[in-house]
């Protein structure tokens, strides 16, 4: 009996220490304002804050106004987001990035290469652990000595986040890769996997502070396309992790072969890589350049370039996105990854196929509209699950000890 009463009470403990950080996290604030917030006395409170102070997590910013009643200044609170680093990495079939963030998710130091996918996932992975040990290096070489915490990684394809292992990717050849399980043995930290479009979407809720109290969906765009929904401010995952995978809905049941097997998936009708392969359909000469280069000329005005990036990709994009609509009724959906580079045309063209195309129930309310910001994605989603885990009562204690 005794034994449970003092676990009970170090859970209370725990819980109460990260209520305290959360609401840091959320904005500065005073040891009276948190003591109000969170329903502890000023005493509890300020004695977490000390430890947290202590332990490096929270500082004194200074000093705000008086109140009303006057009295003295409160000593103002903030969150220390560099108190630590996160290893993010993200990869496809085509390239890896690595990254070291803050704890929330600012990247610090940051590497991209051209992927080579060996048979053996381990191969490749020595590869990128490669490259994370001479971030870390050039980090401490610049004096940055801030503990290295946690490893996340955005995976293209199907993963199980609790065992760590990639299950399938239509563009990768490894099943049932257990990728988490070596990335631990090689940086002894903890790491964690997910999928890239989820994690792209972790990325955008980092940065909106609760903002979507309903439902939000990410469609991310790249060489393939991955979809994120958010349903009440959580990442919605499905039965078993697979959720939500619409690159594989068949939108045109004749349509091109897809790396799936399937005819017609959305992927093979609005991703860049169905871009390229339309165009060279239209015209050889495109057939060996890469999306930069056709970018640039599509905003020197080649019409075959805007035909098809317009015409093609938009248009199957717009259709894509009504059937999400008509799925989810989000409040916003943000279009992630390199096809943002395409800019507001392209933009202005989905919206008006999918004013078209949606039921005006649920498409009229909704912003549709380019992310802010789709430079380095894919680390940022890696980091902000990690920011997402140290802040929940399950895995902080795991990633901070
Ligand atoms: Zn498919």
């Amino acid at each position: 009996m005794k034994n449970t009463k003092m676990i009970s009470k170090n859970d209370m403990k725990e819980s109460n220490r990260m209520s305290i950080l959360k609401t840091v996290r959320s904005g500065i604030c005073s040891r009276a304002e948190i003591s109000t917030a969170v329903g502890l006395s000023k005493p509890a409170v300020s004695a977490l804050v000390d430890e947290l102070i202590k332990e490096g997590l929270v500082y004194e910013t200074g000093r705000g106004d008086s109140t009303e009643a006057g009295g003295k200044r409160p000593i103002l609170l903030d969150f220390q987001a560099d108190a630590a680093l996160i290893v993010a990495v993200s990869f496809n079939n085509d390239r890896y990035e690595v990254a070291l963030t803050n704890l929330v998710g600012k990247v610090m130091f940051y590497v991209k290469k051209k992927i080579r996918i060996y048979d053996d996932y381990r191969q490749t992975l020595d590869l990128i652990v490669q490259d994370i040990r001479q971030l870390i290096q050039e980090a401490s070489g610049q004096g940055i000595g801030q503990p290295v915490i946690a490893c996340g990684m955005a995976v293209r394809g199907l993963v199980d986040t609790k065992l760590g292992i990639m299950r399938y990717s239509a563009s990768i050849p490894w099943t049932d890769a257990p990728i988490g399980d070596y990335m631990r043995e090689c940086l002894d930290i903890p790491i964690f996997i997910e999928n890239d479009a989820r994690a792209g979407t972790y990325a955008e809720l980092l940065h909106s502070n609760g903002e979507y109290k309903d439902a939000l969906v990410c469609v991310s765009v790249g060489l393939g396309i991955g979809t994120g929904v958010v349903i009440h401010n959580e990442v919605y995952r499905g039965a078993f992790d697979g959720a939500v995978n619409f690159a594989h809905t068949v939108i045109s049941h004749d349509g091109p072969l897809c790396r799936c097997g399937n005819h017609g998936c959305w992927d093979a009708l609005a991703s860049i890589t169905a871009f390229g392969e339309e165009l060279s359909r239209r015209d050889d000469k495109y057939a060996s350049l890469d999306f930069d280069t056709v970018l640039k000329m599509y905003h020197d005005g080649d019409p075959i370039v805007a035909d098809v990036l317009l015409n093609h990709t938009g248009y199957w994009l717009g259709v894509g996105i009504a059937n999400i609509l008509n799925i989810f009724n989000p409040e916003q959906l943000i279009i992630q990854g390199d096809i943002t580079n395409a800019g507001q045309r392209l933009e202005r063209k989905i919206i008006e196929i999918v004013q078209k195309r949606a039921l005006s129930a649920v498409s009229k309310g909704v912003k549709i509209g380019f992310s802010q910001d789709s430079e380095k994605l894919q680390v940022r989603g890696a980091a902000a699950v990690i920011s997402k885990h140290f802040f929940s009562d399950t895995y902080h204690r795991i990633i901070w000890k």
